[in-house]
């Protein structure tokens, strides 16, 4: 569990270009505290030394960065069977390096719909997920696994869903990305109450447990009737609105892991927080 709100990017820094291994201290010194490290071009064996990886870890450490991997976006749980396969595969190979790096979890996009229906979807995406949660316990990893909410509407991935296969098994807890939730529903966060109505869902689904373990995407984001369609800054004229999410989590003492997914990473993070400590600060005044 976080011990506050933490920030930082889904990948590299945007002006970052030392070795991989300065990052935390080069988070650190731009005030942020999280990293998600980005498995997401890899194939099936992401390409982390475990020697590398446990420096790594000690360096996240030091410089108190709070680490999680995404992986692949190849991963699909609810394909054919060989894609199956491969995807458990993938995330297994994922899950290792994620206990090597001392990161909390693997974040991943669960699948497609495809020719499927929704519910056949889901169920084979559950089956997969029971295979991955036995492997995660045989090998005793101490690492949870994070189904993300999907931007599409032929994404398996809608909040319900997500929360739906939470509820079934101990090691899996959700990835709120909130520009995915938004651009699904056309929009749909305007008020404080539709923010707060995804954390009830969550402590309905999965009790307080859900709602210490935090985690978020966000990023502004253009979509269509089709969902997400382009990332966007938080400069520009496109939603969700940062500035409520954070008045909500202030409110109700949250502490969530906020990753930056916007196209200037590691900059809106630092906006981000910027946006969070400065309501704090009125607040209190
Ligand atoms: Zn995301």
């Amino acid at each position: 569990m976080a011990d506050r709100v933490r920030f930082g990017p889904a990948g590299l820094p945007v002006g970052f270009d030392g070795p991989l291994m300065s990052v935390p201290q080069y988070l650190k010194n731009e005030g942020l505290d999280a990293f998600e490290y980005q498995a997401v071009r890899w194939g099936v064996k992401p390409q982390v030394k475990r020697e590398f990886a446990e420096k790594f870890k000690s360096e996240a450490l030091k410089n108190d960065v709070w680490v999680t991997m995404h992986g692949s976006y190849f991963i699909n749980l609810a394909g054919d069977e060989g894609v199956v396969e491969k995807s458990i595969e993938r995330i297994k190979a994922c899950l290792e390096a994620t206990e090597w790096l001392g990161a909390e979890s693997v974040v991943f996009h669960p699948g497609f719909y495809g020719r499927r229906s929704p519910r056949e979807a889901f169920e084979i995406c559950l089956k997969a997920l029971d295979k991955l949660v036995e492997y995660m316990n045989t090998k005793g990893f101490k690492v949870y696994l994070r189904p993300e909410t999907t931007g599409k509407p032929s994404q398996l991935g809608s909040l319900d869903e997500i929360l739906a296969m939470c509820q079934k098994f101990d090691l899996v807890y959700p990835t709120i990305d909130w520009a995915h939730i938004y651009a699904r529903c056309g929009g749909c966060f305007r008020s404080k109450d539709d923010y707060l109505k995804v954390f009830e869902k969550i402590e309905k689904a999965l009790g307080s447990g859900g709602i210490d373990k935090l985690h978020f995407h966000f990023t502004n984001v253009e979509y269509s009737n089709k969902g997400e369609v382009k990332h966007r800054t938080l400069d520009e004229p496109f939603g969700p609105d940062f500035k409520i999410l954070a008045e909500v989590v202030i409110e109700n003492e949250y502490k969530p892991v906020i990753i930056s997914e916007s196209p200037v990473l590691d900059l809106d993070a630092v906006k981000m927080r910027n946006i969070l400590e400065d309501l704090k600060w009125r607040k209190k005044k």
